[in-house]
This record gives C-alpha cells, structure tokens and sequence, in this order.
C-alpha cells in the first residue's frame, strides 16, 4: 500500500488481487483516490503513470471524472488515449518495432475493453495523434 499526493489529493495505492474497497467509485467521489494495481504489475511503471493519470484527471475535472467517464463516450476515449500516451512514452523500448507494437497493442485496447464503439483503427488514429503532441 502506498499513499501518493496528485496535486493536493491524497490517492491510495494498493497492490493486491482484492477487489476492494467495493465503492472505489464513491470514495473517487469523496476526493479520496483509489487504484489498485495487481501484484504481478507491481513494477510496471507504465501503467503506474497510466492510472496517476486517471487520477490527475479526476483533480483536473472537479471530481466529475467518474461521472464523465461513465456516461460521456468521447471523455472517456480522451482519458484513456491521454493515459496510453503518457504509457507508451515511460516505456524504454529496444527499437522503433517495439514501439509501435506497444502502439498497436494500446489500440487493441482502447478499442476492446471500454464500450467506445470504435475500431482498432480509430483508437490507434487516436494514440498516434496524441504522441505527435508530445
Ligand atoms: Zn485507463
């Protein structure tokens, strides 16, 4: 367990398998931030700064995040395309191969795992704007 400050919130920190707290949304709601990172990605710094993101989101919104990213589509693609991004660029990657497969295997999901109705395409169209940004 680890408590970490995003701007002047606290966000709690759990590596576990558990799903708890069962109300992760509503102490998102609370102003008390929550992630939980499974044991075996404890390291992955990636998706640590992944999942920050989310976090510094949620601050940046006024605390709507949850509420946005559950009934706005297109917030919520903004979101994950800012996360994957800011993933993709923590990554050291051995060649310009790798990183692109990384891209293409963000764009899997994004366009698989968050009922945006898009397509592989679409979400890898996305991320790769997003990275010209950087
Ligand atoms: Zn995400």
């Amino acid at each position: 367990m680890e408590l970490k400050w995003v701007y002047c919130c606290p966000v709690l920190i759990r590596y576990t398998d558990v799903k708890g707290p069962k109300n992760a949304m509503l102490w998102s709601f609370l102003c008390f931030m929550y992630v939980r990172i499974e044991p075996e990605y404890e390291h992955d710094i990636g998706l640590y700064e992944h999942e920050l993101e989310h976090c510094k989101q949620n601050v940046r919104s006024l605390f709507l995040h949850p509420l946005l990213y559950i009934f706005c589509k297109r917030y919520r693609l903004w979101c994950e395309v800012k996360a994957y991004a800011l993933q993709v660029n923590v990554y050291v990657y051995a060649s310009e191969t790798e990183r692109i497969q990384m891209i293409n295997l963000f764009s899997t999901y994004i366009s698989e795992w968050y009922k945006l109705n898009i397509t592989f395409l679409e979400a890898r169209t996305a991320l790769r704007d997003e990275l010209d940004e950087y």
